[in-house]
């Protein structure tokens, strides 16, 4: 076994034989002839050739030796249903959906767009699409109508799949008037939506383009659909990403680069064996759910767990029952959770049997000390803490304990995974930091396998946003800060953007803005995310009115506000609302007219708003004291 340091160096020196070796994990129709093209950079290509299938490999490729074993286990703590699914049975259930999609006119290529809660339907379907070498944009559940609209406009679907309702906390989302209105919103016209029937919602819409699923299930109940061979670099799915400015970003995921990349990380990092039990506490609206509810566990053989629910409901002990009940071997959830579960009674974990875990997996924000100490103390377990994004499709910064168990560091989610020449720049001019020194978190040409190939029809938007931030250098920027120590352990600081991550779910500054200043009472906005020890964090506005005068009104403050809250829930969803608003004269900006975004975050949490130069009125600071301090 060769230690982590001589597995990476070679995966980084000879990418070709490290990553020719590992496609092996996988089943290719016909072999590639190329490892890696990388004669067009920043664009790489990787098993130049070879054919394969996602949905192939995740499924049909188990049927000989597992075809009993559970793939698939759904539970739902909000309707209190659980199913179970073998190898077999998913087999047969993709099967009737990829043939109903098929007699709604999806081809090989063609978009399908996802629009589903957390039900085993919107992981067939997914499947499905795979299966027809269709691309699926799956849009998180908890997306409002415009955010749809412009996933659909930019997607330009077929075929959109959803349901009647999804479920959260007890209560129940309608779906179809927002399929509707975002149908209406969008340019692109789709013909067809295909709809789930979970019968939750009593008033759900009856619109002329709504195709019932359950009875062309009925239809195709016997139908097999042969997966289509698809060239190793075709496109399998786009992802949008939460999306800073207005248009928010496709993520294009190739096929065979993904499935040889999921493959390896399962054994390099998750140390998933056929057979084994995983669950991945997510939605499959994101790139966790992509990868780790879906794609990689079915892969490599395992049995998945799918959950829609949340931490706490019936009970604060709930999650800890299920690892027991279903014998669950790796666990995978977001820092979030963690902070609702801790501060449950201790009790409801001790009293659960936790022996089958083996080890808990964290992603997607950062994990602070105190929760990481809680958890590793109260598991007796290895908590691993990985880093990565949507664009990558699978971790980059882990400890790859697969390959060498390096002890983990407190605040450092561990080191460069294989295949990515992961480095710490001076933002200015690219020169690699010494340890120590913060900048920002890059990535050499080319990207391992598994990344974006580009953004969904904008070759000129993936090499502009991504590969631009350093004049000369082809390098690729994450918009993270981090700093690494001595033995090459990275740290994340926080993000170069302004991306604030409420409860798990990431959501731009600057829509939260959008949204707000759509208020015609509305003359500025500034919102900044502060830190908040359930949520991670939540937004605060802060508004300038046209008519300061119109909150003299008794009462007029806090109706106005509520009028804010509601606007923010009709663009982004109730979950971008702000925690406070408040109104001020002013707004702080440099003397550029810069919003001091960072300032007023600053001064929201306590902290020293540090150098302020070239400020243009320095009593807006003082205003915004005030307002925090009211
Ligand atoms: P957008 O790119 O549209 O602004 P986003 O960056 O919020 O959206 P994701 O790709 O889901 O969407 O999130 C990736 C980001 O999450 C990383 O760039 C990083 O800032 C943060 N992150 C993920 N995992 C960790 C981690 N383990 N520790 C610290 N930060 C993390
Ligand atoms: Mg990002």
């Amino acid at each position: 076994m060769p230690t982590y340091r001589e597995a990476h160096r070679r995966s980084i020196e000879d990418p070709e034989s490290f990553w020719g070796e590992q496609a092996r994990r996988i089943h290719w129709e016909t072999p590639f002839e190329q490892v890696l093209d990388r004669s067009n950079p920043p664009f790489a290509r990787w098993f130049v050739g070879g054919k394969t299938n996602l949905c192939y490999n995740a499924i049909d490729r188990h049927l000989a030796a597992r075809a009993r074993q559970n793939a698939l286990v759904y539970v739902s703590t909000e309707t209190g249903i659980e199913r179970r699914y073998t190898y077999a049975e998913l087999h047969a259930e993709v099967n009737r959906m990829a043939a109903v999609m098929r007699s709604l006119g999806v081809t090989q290529g063609e978009r399908v767009l996802i629009y589903l809660p957390m039900i085993p339907e919107a992981l067939f379907a997914m499947l499905a699409c795979a299966r027809l070498g269709a691309i699926h944009s799956v849009v998180f559940g908890g997306f409002a109508a415009p955010s749809l609209a412009a996933r659909i406009d930019d997607a330009t679907p077929v075929l959109i799949v959803t349901a009647d309702a999804g479920a959260r906390a007890g209560r129940v989302i309608d779906y179809t008037p927002l399929v509707d209105e975002a149908l209406a919103r969008a340019t692109h016209k789709v013909p067809k939506v295909l709809l789930i029937d979970r019968q939750l919602a009593p008033e759900r819409l009856q619109a002329p383009y709504l195709v019932a699923y359950e009875p062309l299930r009925e239809r195709f109940f016997d139908a097999h659909v042969p997966c289509v061979w698809l060239e190793s670099n075709q496109p399998s799915y786009v992802l949008y990403t939460s999306g800073t400015t207005g248009k928010p970003k496709g993520v294009q995921r190739d096929v065979g680069g993904y499935a040889v990349a999921l493959a390896a990380s399962m054994e390099h990092i998750f140390q998933g064996k056929p057979g084994d039990t995983m669950w991945t506490a997510s939605d499959v609206g994101w790139v966790v759910g992509h990868s780790y509810i879906i794609y990689a566990p079915l892969i490599a053989g395992l049995t998945t767990v799918m959950y829609e629910g949340t931490p706490i409901r019936p009970d604060g002990g709930i999650w800890w029952r299920i690892i027991e009940q279903h014998r669950i071997n790796l666990m995978f959830t977001a820092p979030t959770a963690l902070r609702v579960l801790k501060k449950q009674d201790p009790k409801l974990m001790e009293q659960a049997d936790l022996s089958s875990l083996r080890t808990l997996f964290l992603a997607g924000e950062p994990l602070d000390e105190p929760t990481a100490q809680w958890i590793q103390s109260a598991l007796k377990k290895p908590v691993v803490d990985n880093y990565w994004q949507t664009e990558t499709g699978w971790p980059m910064i882990a400890i790859p304990r697969g390959i060498e168990a390096l002890s983990p560091k407190l605040g450092s989610p561990g080191v460069p995974s294989m295949g990515f020449a992961l480095t710490v720049r001076n933002e200015a001019t690219g020169e690699i930091c010494a340890p120590g020194e913060k900048g920002v978190i890059a990535l050499d040409y080319p990207l391992p396998p598994g990344c974006m190939q580009t953004v969904w029809g904008d070759d000129s938007r993936f090499i502009k946003t991504y590969w631009n931030s350093v004049p000369g250098q082809q390098l690729y920027s994450t918009f993270d800060w981090g700093v690494t120590d001595e033995d090459g352990y990275v740290s994340i600081l926080g993000r170069t953007d302004d991306v604030i991550n409420v409860a798990g779910h990431r959501l731009g500054t600057r829509e939260i803005e959008e949204a707000i200043s759509s208020h015609r009472a509305v003359a500025e906005v500034a919102v900044v995310g502060v830190a908040d020890s359930v949520k991670g964090q939540v937004a605060l506005a802060f508004v300038v009115l046209r008519d300061a005068q119109a909150l003299d009104k008794a009462g007029a403050r806090e109706a106005l506000e509520a009028e804010l809250a509601r606007s923010v829930d009709a663009h982004l969803g109730a979950i971008a609302r702000p925690a406070r608003v408040h109104f001020l004269a002013t707004l702080p900006k440099t003397r550029s007219g810069k919003l001091l975004r960072r300032a007023i975050a600053a001064l929201a949490e306590g902290r020293d708003p540090g150098d302020l130069p070239m400020i243009e009125d320095a009593g807006a600071l003082v205003q915004v004291k005030e307002a925090l301090a009211r």
